[in-house]
């Protein structure tokens, strides 16, 4: 019998232009250099300009790109793929799929239960009581691994919710740091992005992936004290804020 090749994709980093510490160039710089992904998103927070720019320069790079962003909405992260207009932020879940869908584009429900958000928390119970209203939305996918998440019980719970529904499984990195990009990573037969994106159509992706390396937390960390330590008093740090863009694995 004939094996089928897998490709490998990361669809979930950052940089510059959100919170990220590269800009998109040395991403894209990076990404060529190691030579492992054979697809990648640039999916920065609410802001499309990288990943549209990423997009258009695609032909100079030796592997595909979709056009993305994360988009902050009301029930929590959501990796907006092949969409090139801005989303816009705080709608609610059903909302901002219906959105993403209007654009042509996937919807992927982003770490669902990264414990140290606390407005991802808040939807947490909803989710794990009725997992089922996420397809009756049209969600088409669930970051069951993201290698930023402190805590491996967030990817392990993401899972078997996703298991549960039967709804593809993707795994991402979410890096924000150069080091840190491939650290989650989605198989799916073929190489191309439209051959990824039949297999999260249907079904046939899996996801792996381990955690960001302790350098890639030192880094992201330093600079967002940096950061944020410049406009924000002692009360208003939220930890959870610092934590958001990180994660882990299995095989
Ligand atoms: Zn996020
Ligand atoms: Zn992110």
């Amino acid at each position: 019998m004939q094996s089928i090749k897998l490709g490998r994709a990361d669809l979930h980093m950052h940089t510059t232009v959100s919170d990220g510490l590269a800009t998109v160039k040395e991403v894209l710089q990076h990404v060529a250099k190691r030579g492992v992904l054979d697809v990648i998103a640039i999916t920065d927070h609410d802001r499309i300009e990288a990943s549209l720019w990423a997009y258009e320069n695609r032909h100079r790079y030796p592997f595909d790109i979709v056009p993305g962003v994360e988009v902050s909405s009301a029930g929590g992260h959501v990796l907006a793929l092949w969409v090139t207009k801005p989303i816009p932020m705080n709608m609610s879940l059903k909302e901002t799929i219906a959105a993403i869908h209007e654009q042509g584009g996937l919807a992927v429900l982003a770490h669902p239960f990264h414990v140290q958000m606390g407005f991802v928390m808040k939807n947490a119970p909803k989710y794990l009581r009725k997992p089922q209203l996420l397809l009756e939305w049209g969600l088409d996918a669930v970051e069951v691994h993201n290698a930023g998440m402190l805590t491996p019980g967030c990817n392990l719970v993401a899972r078997s919710m996703a298991k549960r529904i039967g709804i593809t499984q993707l795994g991402n990195s979410d890096a924000h740091t150069l080091g840190a990009i491939g650290a989650g990573w989605t198989r799916f037969p073929g190489h191309t992005a439209e051959h990824l994106r039949t297999a999260i159509e249907t079904q046939q992706t899996l996801a792996y992936g381990r955690m960001w390396g302790a350098r890639e937390y030192a880094k992201f960390t330093r600079d967002l004290i940096e950061r944020r330590g410049q406009r924000c008093s002692d009360e208003e740090f939220d930890l959870g804020e610092l934590l958001e863009p990180q994660a882990r694995v299995e095989g």
